[in-house]
């Protein structure tokens, strides 16, 4: 099958691309909304593709943040292209995402955007607890990482709005972090997923669980249990409690799925080879 006849602009400038997405839709790597056009379950009458604006292209200090346009790839993420994403948490999250020729095409904003449950970026993004920087013409406005998807391929953004950037918190030596996704083929989707961040030194501590049926969910007491007590305080009990609340209406066997996932990851960031520590 092929898509639709639309109109495409390229746009050349944020300023352009916010001008141009008066009823139409963005499009940045194209690797969710080709499949999307291609199959008709997206039908827009014209696309605007931002993956070209240098300011959405560009990684940049801006005080206790490293701003990251939308539009930079996850093979970029990788390959730490970045010095200043040039973290193993956000090395491996980037690594982990399809393969190599998704990866080559595919942006972090896209991914934000497109809101699937199971995506890697909301779930790892959620965890560092990172802003999402939103603009349409004339505003601009900020929302945490965690609120931003409302749920399964759905988010905050309103018409003619686009993600710009990501704001992301410095990741230092002092982070402990864990990434765990339950796949059954590599390359797939997960069908369990799991982060954990803590940083004694910024206060951050956050354990979030994703491949829900809607956006990643925050364990928030598991997160402050362990930043009180340590990692012994996640006792098998305490996981399986938690991952109950989380998804109330799933069946045993898919709680079982995420309580493993959440178990490996605790470990990946708690393990006695401190493996996950810069
Ligand atoms: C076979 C396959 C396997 C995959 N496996 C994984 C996986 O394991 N983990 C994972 O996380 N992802 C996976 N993906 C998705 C992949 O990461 C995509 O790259 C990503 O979801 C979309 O990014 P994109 O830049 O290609 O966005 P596009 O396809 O260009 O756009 C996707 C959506 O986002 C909107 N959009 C794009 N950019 C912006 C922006 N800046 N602001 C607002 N809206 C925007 C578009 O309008 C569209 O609705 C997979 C995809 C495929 C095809």
């Amino acid at each position: 099958m092929k898509a639709a006849a639309f109109e495409y602009v390229r746009a050349a400038s944020l300023a352009d691309a916010l001008r141009e997405l008066k009823d139409a839709k963005p499009i940045s790597g194209s690797q969710s909304m080709g499949p999307m056009l291609n199959l008709r379950l997206a039908r827009p009458g014209r696309i605007v593709d931002v993956s070209r604006i240098a300011d959405l292209r560009a990684v940049s200090e801006a005080g206790d943040v490293v701003r990251v346009g939308a539009a930079v790839t996850h093979a970029e993420i990788e390959d730490g292209k970045h010095a200043l994403l040039r973290h193993p948490f956000m090395q491996h999250v980037a690594s982990g995402i399809a393969y190599r020729a998704i990866r080559n095409r595919g942006t972090i904003g896209g991914s934000l955007a497109h809101a699937d449950p199971a995506a890697d970026w909301p779930l790892a993004l959620s965890a560092l607890d990172a802003r999402l920087e939103l603009s349409k013409a004339g505003a601009t406005r900020q929302v945490r990482a965690g609120e931003f998807m409302l749920g399964a391929f759905t988010t905050l953004l309103e018409d003619g709005e686009i993600i710009t950037a990501v704001l992301l918190p410095k990741l230092g030596p002092t982070l402990r972090w864990g990434y765990y996704k339950l796949c059954r083929k590599t390359g797939e989707f997960p069908h369990a997923s799991a982060a954990a961040a803590f940083d004694a030194r910024t206060g951050l501590a956050r354990v979030v669980l994703g491949a829900l049926d809607g956006p990643p969910t925050a364990l928030d007491e598991l997160a402050r249990r362990i930043a009180q007590h340590g990692p012994a305080a996640a006792t098998e009990e305490v996981l399986a409690q938690a991952v109950a609340s989380a998804m109330p209406n799933a069946d045993g066997i898919d709680r079982q799925i995420h309580t493993a996932a959440l178990e490996r990851c605790l470990a990946q960031a708690f393990g006695v080879s401190s493996a996950n520590t810069v």
